[in-house]
Order: structure tokens, then sequence, then C-alpha cells
């Protein structure tokens, strides 16, 4: 893509952003994805997945809620892996969580690569977290708004990148595999709640 934020931080408008052509109405996928607004340790998905950093080694932001939320054998348990790339995902018990599993994944530092490498590796972590629970045989994954926090993704760019990701997964390789894909939006000032509602209608259009 060529669209960049403005100097003042806003996004370009959504029908700048949406997908190439108009997707495909179906009931069935538009069943599958919803919008929480609220903590998503409280989920008892299958999986849950964690905005963590390379070295796995619990931080600030969703990562230190998911940390505190599962108690201190999660760390023990990360520390069995020497880290994860970014782009990718390690999946491990979820201990004092609701949720059957996390998954882990390192979303790109937004400034630490040319655009169109950050949302490259900002689509693999969905795509693969979304392989990894349908893998394991989990039917629901609950995703935060990865790298929008502290890594400094636009969180509409951000919101585009994931419901693209998650709908080439649902209408290829992923099909029928997924009972629910829940985007989480919390803390964010309503940016990446207003990302989503705007978007959530273009990528998955209502029949
Ligand atoms: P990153 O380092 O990938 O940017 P952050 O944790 O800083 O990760 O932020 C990712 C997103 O997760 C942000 O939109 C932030 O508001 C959101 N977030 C923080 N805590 C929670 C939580 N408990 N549940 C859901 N989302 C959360």
């Amino acid at each position: 893509g060529t669209l960049k934020a403005a100097p003042d931080g806003t996004n370009p408008p959504a029908t700048q952003i949406g997908p190439k052509e108009r997707p495909e109405p179906s009931d069935e996928l538009n069943n599958v994805v919803a919008l929480f607004m609220g903590d998503i340790t409280t989920l008892g998905v299958g999986a849950a997945v964690n905005a963590a950093n390379k070295r796995l080694r619990g931080g600030g932001g969703v990562d230190g809620a998911f940390h505190r939320a599962a108690g201190p054998e999660l760390l023990k348990e990360c520390e069995k892996h020497s880290g994860c790339p970014t782009g990718d995902v390690v999946m491990t018990l979820s201990f004092d969580m609701p949720c059957s599993k996390i998954i882990h994944t390192v979303g790109p530092v937004y400034h630490s690569y040319p655009k169109d490498e950050a949302e490259r590796l900002l689509a693999s972590c969905y795509t693969k977290s979304l392989q990894l629970a349908a893998k394991t045989g989990l039917r629901s994954i609950a995703f935060p708004a990865l790298s929008t926090g502290i890594f400094g993704y636009p969180n509409r760019d951000g919101a585009a990148v994931a419901l693209s990701a998650t709908r080439q997964f649902l209408t290829g390789e992923g099909k029928g595999t997924m009972d629910k894909v829940i985007f989480t939006v919390f803390l964010d000032k309503g940016k990446d709640e207003k990302a989503y509602k705007e978007l959530i209608p273009l990528f998955f259009p209502p029949v």
C-alpha cells in the first residue's frame, strides 16, 4: 500500500483502506466475526492471543494483563522457549485464565520496518495464530489489536490487516475451522473500536 498516516497521526478515511473489491457477502462468515469491548483475558475462548515481545518474558500492555491473569506459572513456561521471532507464534497453557490455550505472537514494531514489510509481518501474526488454533482443534480465538499499542502500528491500518488476513483464512485454508473469531478493543480512547466498527462491514459485508 501507499497510504500514509497524516502528520497529526490520524489515518486516512476507511474508504481508502478497505478491500480492493467488495467481498462476497456471507451470513456464515459474518456470524463468525465478532467485536468485543473489554479485557481479552476474561474470555473463555479456545485460544486467546497475546501481543508478546520477542523475548517472551512478559511486558506491559496486554502482555502484562495476560501474565497477571494467568499467574506466575505462565512466565515459567515462557522461559522454556528461547523467544519468538517477529511475525511468528508460540502456544502455551493458559493456567488461571478461562481460555483453553494462549497463543503468543510478536507483532512488528511499526517504525522498524518499511511499511510493506510491517504489514506482511502483522498479517503473518494473524494468519499463523489462526492456523495454529485450527491445527490444535480450537474453534474460537480472540485477538487484541496487535502492534497498535506500544509498537505504534496505526490503529485503522492494523484493523484492516487483521480483517483482511482473517477473511483470507476463513475463505481459504481455514474454511469451516472457526466458530468465532473475536477482535477485542480496549483502552485506546475508542480508536480501535471506531476502526473495527467501520471496517468490519467492508471486509464482511452484510448480506
Ligand atoms: P503491542 O506491543 O503489540 O503494541 P500493546 O499491549 O501495547 O501491544 O497493545 C496492543 C493492544 O492491546 C492495544 O490496542 C491495547 O489497548 C490493547 N490492550 C491492552 N490491554 C488489553 C486487555 N487486557 N485486553 C484487550 N486488549 C488490551
